[in-house]
């Protein structure tokens, strides 16, 4: 359909279109795999969807972005991949949470924020109850077994259990470059997507101020309807041709460098932790993420408050202190990146989706889901003229940006209760000038209210009033739940009571039956 630069601006309006997905990571691919799944390809002369993912033989994905979210369930059930497959071909493990290590008071303590949510929830807000008379056990282990069973290293489900079923809820840890591999051969093999390796040198623009076509190096001309930006910190259409502002994070959010190695273990049979863990440190944090061969360990740091000699003495003291890891292990890679995302996401044809959209820091992998998200609604809502597009990308915009604000404000959250004050990045992080108004405005509210359903009526929810109850009380927030709000929950004591006692015998039975993280892995690995 596409004869000429000339015709492709307007052939929005027929019933066949054309999507160039320029770039070849995990953001790429999820949304060529998404979009491709609900839409197929044209027929002989017929309507569909043409998908094009244009990658750079040049220009190397990031290659880290090693968690999830259980949304990944959803997502890989939704593009066709069984869950034995994407075990296996990505190294993958089960992720049931995070655990912040220090990040209260410092070394010592460490909290949950586990992916099941509370007993009784949606009807019954347990965190009220617990506030009022449950203080002398931890939020997690009161509401929820998750906590217990990660801190024995067990598994979210039975080997007998369906694939993406459970018994707790899961999301992933995998290796990154093998996650882009499979999702590269499905999408090609399975769902039709045209694969083309090409540099983009040149964006040729429409007499409207679309994006026309795209010339590569070779001289090739690469023609669309619509082009979604995946080319990581590149962003070589919604930053460098259309010149979309950035939002900086840096005041708020300080990490802007990472050191990062693929830890080797010290014996093969060594513990897979089923949780992301993040250690705080004197300028930055670690995460910790276990894979079946390897682990992702990784230092993310403040260079303004920290020097790379320091942070590097810091992860290294980390690997070595721990016996499960080899002691002699690979130098660690530097990753440098602004932390902060676009104005605008959508601009005329052309959408981003990945880092080229934005990117804050790794802290609960806010990056992945976001690109889940934003492919979703892309292919949902795939407009088919020019004035859908216009309406499309308008919501895209305005949806989009709350949920970077839910994403800085969560994450600013993991910071701001913290009571150390053993490093002046910790004093700034809890300095309220650093402190987004829309994030003080929250914590003035859940000073005297629980974050509740109402939170979601607000907002568009990325992260639900769940993970806020865990974070909150897990840095040890106070909600006084005197108010009188809450005395028809008080009435409800007794079923509150029994599903915190229901809880604790689900712990019991869950530690005394499921296999270990590494057993299950084992199992899934030999079937
Ligand atoms: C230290 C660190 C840790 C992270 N940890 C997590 C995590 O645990 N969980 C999580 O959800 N996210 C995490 N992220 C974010 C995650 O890594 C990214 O969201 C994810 O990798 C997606 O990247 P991307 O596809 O947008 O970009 P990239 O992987 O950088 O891909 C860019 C693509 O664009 C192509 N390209 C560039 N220029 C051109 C051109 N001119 N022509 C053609 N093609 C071009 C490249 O060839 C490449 O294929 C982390 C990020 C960092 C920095």
């Amino acid at each position: 359909m596409h004869g000429a630069v000339r015709v492709v601006t307007t052939v929005v309006e027929t019933m066949s279109q054309t999507i160039v997905i320029v770039g070849g990571g995990s953001a790429g691919w999820l949304t060529a795999g998404i979009i491709a799944a609900k839409h197929s390809p044209p027929t002989e002369g017929g309507p569909g969807t043409r998908i094009v993912l244009l990658e750079s033989p040049d220009v190397a994905n990031l290659g880290v972005g090693e968690g999830t979210w259980p949304t990944m369930r959803d997502t890989l059930r939704r593009i066709g991949i069984s869950e034995v497959d994407f075990l296996r071909g990505c190294d993958a493990s089960f992720k049931q949470g995070s655990q912040f290590i220090g990040w209260h008071r410092g070394q010592g303590e460490s909290y949950y924020h586990p992916f099941s949510a509370p007993g009784g929830y949606p009807n019954i807000n347990l965190a009220a109850h617990w506030q009022d008379s449950h203080t002398d056990i931890n939020f997690c282990d009161a509401v929820c077994p998750q906590g217990r069973v990660c801190d024995r290293g067990l598994a979210p489900k039975q080997p007998q259990t369906p694939e993406y079923a459970f018994s707790l809820n899961y999301g992933y840890h995998l290796n990154a470059g093998k996650f882009v591999q499979l999702l590269q051969r499905h999408c090609v093999d399975k769902l039709g997507v045209e694969y083309q390796l090409g540099h983009v040198e040149h964006v040729i623009a429409a007499e409207n101020g679309d994006i026309a076509a795209l010339r590569l190096t070779s001289g090739e001309e690469l023609v669309g309807d619509l082009f979604v930006d995946c080319t990581g910190f590149a962003a070589i259409l919604i930053g460098k041709h259309y010149n979309i502002p950035f939002i900086s994070q840096r005041d708020c959010l300080f990490n802007d460098t990472a050191l990062a190695v693929q830890a080797e273990y010290a014996t093969e049979d060594a513990p897979v932790a089923s949780v992301t863990k993040a250690t705080a440190q004197s300028a930055g944090w670690i995460w910790d993420i276990a894979l079946p061969s390897r682990r992702g360990v990784g230092h993310v740091f403040s260079s303004q408050h920290t020097s790379i000699e320091k942070a590097e003495e810091e992860l290294a003291a980390y690997i070595k202190a721990d016996p499960t890891l080899a002691d002699v292990q690979p130098g660690p890679r530097k990753i440098v990146f602004q932390p902060g995302h676009r104005e605008t996401f959508w601009h005329r044809n052309c959408v981003a989706v990945g880092v080229s959209a934005g990117f804050v820091e790794p802290l609960e992998a806010s990056a992945l889901i976001l690109i889940e998200k934003s492919a979703e609604w892309i292919s949902e809502q795939l407009p088919r003229d020019s004035a859908a597009m216009a309406v499309v990308a308008k919501r895209f915009n305005e949806i989009t940006r709350q949920h970077w604000r839910a994403v800085v404000d969560f994450l600013k959250l993991h910071y701001v209760l913290t009571e150390r004050r053993d490093s002046d990045y910790w004093r700034d992080h809890c300095d309220t000038k650093t402190i987004p108004e829309s994030l003080q405005e929250s914590l003035s509210l859940w000073r005297t209210q629980v974050p509740w359903l109402y939170e979601s009526n607000y907002r568009i929810e990325l992260f639900s009033s769940v993970s806020l109850q865990f974070v909150l009380y897990g840095m040890g927030f106070v909600t006084d739940v005197r108010d009188s709000r809450y005395r028809h929950w008080k009435r409800n004591a007794e079923i509150a009571n029994r599903l915190i006692r229901e809880n604790n015998v689900k712990a019991e039975t869950l530690m005394a039956t499921l296999p270990t993280n590494r057993d299950l892995l084992n199992r899934v690995r030999r079937k």
